[in-house]
């Protein structure tokens, strides 16, 4: 049976009209999932017996459990699993502006990053809208806060699973769904050109980060296997397009790892590929994962990249360093828990 929060309000009102429903019963129906949040289809006390029957032939109201949860003082880490045993993670932040959450969007990731915990398991499956939503539903339900923004940057590469990822994108900012801001969410992409070019042409306004990690290609092809397929200046010319077509400005995720990408020669070299795009650069601490070949860049290599790139002109900032001691980075929790069982 169909999750029902697989559903946008489009797909509900086309289902609506196959019985001649009215559309705004779709309205009704949303308001139940997302603001008075019900558990089941008898709950929907303004909908008809008939309508109410029809929902249960139809469709379940589906959950997720906890299966483990970490908290530090200004973040939150939820394991999750899944109807049919899957792990995925979810970490939320704790902002002064508001708590944001990273989602997870697939189970594994078939890009296969060399620092990733993620890239280590093959994709397994993707993840359904309705399995994205209630990461958000949950932690609602179980941290009694309301999310203000939302990234997906988790488990998985958003862009391998396109249709899902429009369709949550969709349930998120409905008004009348979860009711997040276009502006308030973000996705990340390891760069799969066809798909940014698509997104430009999507007509919310949802902001678009790029893991760049590298400023040449080989060094990229070396930790980023997909640059095999998507060259950077290949990703730059489809992120040109994206600014055009939207006028948003992207951020360029570049995680700093020692030795590997953060010499003076790497953030001169990317000064130069950024030149004239209007893009910002968000400078990610590694965290320290079980692939150790990989360490975080030192405090006096970090502070030289960011001033190479200040006075280049570009806008850089550095990523805030969440519960560290709470395996932050998306897919350690998931990791740990896997190689233990
Ligand atoms: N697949 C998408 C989104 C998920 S990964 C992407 O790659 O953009 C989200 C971000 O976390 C990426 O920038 C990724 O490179 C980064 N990341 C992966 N492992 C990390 C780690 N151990 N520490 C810090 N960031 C990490
Ligand atoms: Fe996948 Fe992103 Fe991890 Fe690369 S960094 S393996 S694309 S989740």
């Amino acid at each position: 049976m169909k999750n029902i929060y697989d559903m946008t309000r489009d797909d509900l009102i086309m289902w609506l009209s196959t019985y001649n429903i009215k559309s705004f019963k779709a309205i009704q129906i949303f308001e139940w999932l997302y603001v008075h949040r019900v558990k089941s289809f008898d709950e929907m006390t303004n909908l008809k017996k008939e309508l109410i029957e029809l929902l249960q032939e139809n469709f379940s109201i589906s959950d997720i459990a906890i299966r483990k949860k970490e908290e530090s003082s200004d973040a939150l880490k939820y394991l999750f699993e899944l109807k049919d045993n899957n792990l995925i993670e979810a970490v939320v932040m704790k902002h002064d502006y508001g708590v944001s959450v990273c989602v997870s969007s697939q189970i594994g990731c078939n890009m296969g990053c060399k620092f990733c915990e993620s890239g280590k398991l093959k994709r397994v499956r993707n993840l359904e809208p309705g399995e994205i939503i209630l990461q958000l539903l949950k932690i609602e339900e179980d941290a009694g806060f309301k999310i203000n923004s939302v990234v997906i940057m988790g488990i998985g590469e958003p862009f391998d699973n396109y249709e899902n990822i429009i369709k949550f994108l969709k349930i998120v900012n409905d008004a009348k769904g979860m009711a997040i801001g276009a502006r308030h969410i973000t996705v990340s992409t390891s760069g799969l050109v066809p798909k940014i070019r698509e997104f430009a042409d999507f007509p919310l306004q949802i902001n678009l980060a790029i893991s760049l990690h590298a400023s040449n290609d080989k060094l990229r092809e070396e930790i980023m296997p997909i640059n095999k397929v998507y060259k950077i200046g290949d990703i730059l010319e489809a992120v040109k397009y994206y600014i055009e077509k939207t006028n948003r400005r992207v951020t360029i995720e570049y995680l700093l790892l020692n030795n590997v990408n953060d010499s003076k020669e790497d953030a001169n070299e990317l000064c130069k590929l950024l030149r004239g795009l209007n893009v910002y650069v968000n400078l990610i601490p590694y965290n320290e994962t079980s692939h150790l070949e990989f360490v975080k860049s030192s405090q006096k290599r970090k502070d030289e990249f960011f001033e190479i790139l200040n006075r280049n002109g570009i806008t850089v900032t550095v990523r805030r360093e969440f519960g560290g001691s709470i395996s932050a980075a998306c897919g350690q929790l998931r990791a740990n828990e896997v190689n233990k069982s």
